[in-house]
């Protein structure tokens, strides 16, 4: 079965063709400024090998930009497939499925009218997801199509994790509760170490690392999600590029009384702050990690701050597991940044998680545990692309 996957943003839209038969990427792309002057699109035939090609023609909408990305798959030169009619089913990324979704859903008419209910919980975010799903349904409407949710994972986190302590009735009315994100790529990583350690997933205890420009941290027990770093939004947690993580919500008054808007405040935690904003640097750790070598304070100081808090979330998701088994790191920062993961596990032995430098240097999925490290820990590429599109063939096949 061959499977396309879909990640439409509000200008761009990401794509996968995959073949389930092989587990294996067969096309992929971007389309970008989409209903902007210089829409283009970038595809790469990974079956025949060939190089990005980049396709400029105007696409003033989704529906074109869908169109474009079939013609290429059926393009006798760029192409991996010889009719729109071998795409078995269409998955889609979508952002938010608030407490509707538990898991992955094939789309109906009553899942787009569940979707456009979760919108207020994610205006940026859903409307895209949704623009995307419409102009698949137009394009091919007699395949089937899923939607699989970022925070679906998380749907199984007990009340007590996710209830902030505000008056009852905020939940009740507005739904203002923890759902975490990135749910996506900690069920990918969290099976994949299932696989790795040869056990029952029921027997084991994982804490998933997902570090990347957003991070987040979950602790995963038996199988299930019960607790996340991120929460109502993705700004919670750890510092992250340029988001400020969890601080006391009072800085946020006392801004406003100072005059601010909630516009700018909410720029300025989303958008100024985290390691860029702290360091005054950058938000990507490569430039971090040179600054800090070359002597900058600062820098250094948005590197500790993220590895510490990383750190504490490891030993308080110990604590609510009642044990951990393996901790998985992944995203950008967690699949490649060596000297970070160290500044992490540094200082948690005790806990029986060691490091082995010379396998911390490594690439790839490996297993970085020392000699006499009771807590396997694991470096897991995440691949959403590839869990979207299980989902989407475990739910059409
Ligand atoms: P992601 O959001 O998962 O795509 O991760 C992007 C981030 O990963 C970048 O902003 C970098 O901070 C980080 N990153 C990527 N490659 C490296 C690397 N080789 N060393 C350190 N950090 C990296």
């Amino acid at each position: 079965m061959k499977i396309l996957v879909i990640n439409a943003g509000s200008s761009s839209l990401k794509y996968q063709l995959i073949d389930m038969d092989t587990r294996s990427v067969m096309a992929k792309g971007l389309c970008e400024r989409i209903g902007i002057d210089g829409s283009n699109l970038q595809h790469t035939c990974v079956l025949k090998a060939l190089d990005k090609k980049t396709i400029t023609k105007p696409m003033k909408d989704h529906g074109d930009a869908i169109q474009m990305v079939i013609d290429a798959l059926v393009d006798s030169e760029i192409g991996v497939i010889s009719s729109m009619d071998e795409i078995g089913a269409v998955g889609h990324r979508v952002v938010h499925g608030a407490e509707m979704f538990t898991d992955s859903t094939v789309i109906t008419e009553a899942v787009m009218k569940a979707l456009e209910e979760c919108t207020p919980l994610a205006p940026l975010h859903n409307p895209p997801n949704i623009i995307g799903i419409n102009a698949c349904t137009k394009i091919m409407p007699d395949t089937p199509q899923v939607a699989v949710f970022d925070t679906a994972f998380h749907q199984t986190m007990p009340a007590h994790a996710y209830m902030y302590a505000l008056p009852y009735e905020c939940y009740e009315k507005d739904r203002i509760r923890k759902y975490g994100f990135h749910g996506t790529s900690h069920k990918y990583v969290s099976q994949k170490a299932v696989e790795i350690l040869g056990k029952d997933a029921k027997d084991l205890k994982i804490v998933t690392c997902h570090l990347g420009n957003g991070s987040s941290i979950s602790a995963v027990c038996g199988g299930k999600c019960i607790d996340t770093s991120m929460g109502f939004t993705p700004l919670d947690g750890v510092p992250m590029g340029t988001r400020t993580g969890s601080m006391d919500p009072a800085v946020m008054t006392f801004l406003m009384n100072k005059g601010m808007t909630a516009k700018e405040i909410d720029n300025l935690v989303n958008k100024k702050s985290g390691v860029a904003g702290v360091s005054g640097v950058s938000s990507d750790f490569r430039d971090l990690s040179a600054a800090a070598a070359d002597g900058n304070e600062r820098a250094a100081l948005a590197l500790d701050m993220f590895a510490y808090q990383v750190k504490k979330y490891i030993g308080s998701y110990a604590a609510a597991m009642g044990g951990i088994d393996a901790v998985v790191f992944t995203a950008g920062v967690g699949e490649n940044d060596a000297a970070t993961r160290k500044a992490i596990v540094s200082g948690l032995e005790f806990m029986g998680i060691k490091i082995n430098d010379s396998k911390n240097e490594t690439r790839g999925t490996v297993d970085i545990t020392a000699d006499g490290g009771t807590v396997k820990t694991l470096v897991i590429p995440t691949d959403e692309e590839m869990m979207i599109a299980i989902d989407t063939e475990r739910l059409t096949k």
